[in-house]
């Protein structure tokens, strides 16, 4: 039986995790949930899944659970996160959050040598040279749960890194990949949210408009599978079947298919190297597919997919920087505040204007995070 915290419980990763969990009484069970501010949905969760603790975002909404926590023990704050990442228990961490708030309860989790299931891409992109070194030093396994880095890790079974020349990320192209550059000008969030594909978070969901989210998980591939970025390629694939493709050196290409369902990634993770039955999910009906398209990006419409390829080559504090600017951007965009276009000009900016630490500390990435944070809101 693998005991697992779901960490980000009710965001759509949390809950599709607790899906898979569901199916599979025999397997699993959850040992901790841990959400922000989502207590109605906390609640339904405790009760179906009676965890051992509960972590809430804020102290005041403690009192907000009793009488519904069963025999849970129920904690708030940072603090409590980042203590239950690591609990002795624990055998499986899913770290489903958003944002680099992410960074200290992964950082706990690699300390205790946990299994870390990283659907946090964010996670990785700010600080991946400090969670992999400490993976290495403490024992602890980054399982990916992106469904284009899942498809590349199964993609790899039973072959070696080092016969790979390349890996091939595919793209949607997001919401916005048949507007013109002129029509993404008045580009509004409701416009932004609706995705082809994938159901999805606000975040990830307009990260794909703007590519954005391309551009990070090419990061992500830097760090789980420690290639450089120039094995690295992004192809847009409108009808994300091909969740992503290895090329090794003997130009075979092995890729992984399937319907956009984020539970067969989440699924994978969770049983990786085997493999469970999965009710619910469509299965792959060729004949219905018919066609599979390919096309290059547009450096002008995507101009977040280069900024990001840029920052990650600099390396440093460059990614902490693109990361924690795009964070803000795409709440001032929300908020409409900022337009479409403009989230790359903040993102840019915010590059362009940092003083690059070469080797960050963890304090130093927390650091650069908020004071990008503060620079752009300032702006
Ligand atoms: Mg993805």
């Amino acid at each position: 039986m693998k005991k697992i915290a779901v960490i980000g419980s009710t965001g759509s990763i949390g809950t599709q995790t607790l899906d898979v969990i569901r199916e599979h009484p025999d397997q699993f069970t959850v040992h901790t949930l841990a959400c922000g501010r989502n207590i109605d949905l906390l609640k339904q969760q405790i009760a179906a899944f009676e965890p051992e603790v509960v972590i809430i975002g804020r102290v005041e909404d403690l009192p907000k659970l009793k009488g519904h926590l069963g025999h849970a023990r129920a904690y708030a704050g940072e603090e409590a996160l980042v203590e239950a990442a690591a609990h002795s228990d624990v055998d499986f961490v899913m770290n489903a959050m958003v944002g680099a708030r992410g960074l200290l309860p992964t950082m706990a989790a690699a300390k205790a040598g946990k299994k870390i299931g990283i659907a946090n891409k964010e996670t990785l992109v700010t600080a991946g040279h400090l969670v992999t070194q400490t993976c290495r030093e403490h024992g602890a396994e980054l399982i990916a749960v992106d469904s284009e880095h899942s498809a590349i890790l199964q993609s790899l079974q039973g072959s070696n890194l080092s016969e790979v020349e390349r890996i091939i990320v595919t793209a949607s192209g997001g919401s916005f990949r048949d507007w013109s550059y002129e029509q993404l000008k008045t580009a509004t969030p409701s416009d932004a949210l609706k995705h082809p594909n994938w159901s999805m978070g606000q975040k990830v969901t307009i990260d794909s408009a703007t590519m954005m989210n391309k551009g990070l998980e090419v990061i992500e591939a830097h760090w789980l599978f420690g290639l450089p970025y120039e094995k690295i390629d992004v192809v847009i694939h409108r009808e994300s079947i091909i969740h992503s493709l290895v090329e090794y050196i003997d130009k075979s290409v092995i890729a992984q298919l399937g319907s956009p369902d984020m539970k067969v990634a989440i699924q994978y993770a969770l049983t990786y190297p085997n493999r469970l039955e999965l009710g619910g999910t469509e299965r792959l009906n060729l004949l219905e597919v018919g066609k599979l398209h390919f096309e290059a990006y547009d450096q002008n419409k995507h101009r977040c997919l280069d900024l990001s390829i840029g920052a990650g080559k600099a390396g440093g504090s460059m990614p902490t920087v693109l990361n924690a600017a795009n964070e803000v951007a795409v709440e001032l965009f929300l908020q409409e505040k900022v337009s479409f276009l403009g989230i790359a000009d903040i993102v840019e900016k915010a590059l362009e204007t940092h003083d690059k630490i070469s080797q960050p500390s963890i304090e130093d990435v927390l650091a650069v995070d908020e004071e990008t944070r503060k620079r752009v809101r300032a702006l």
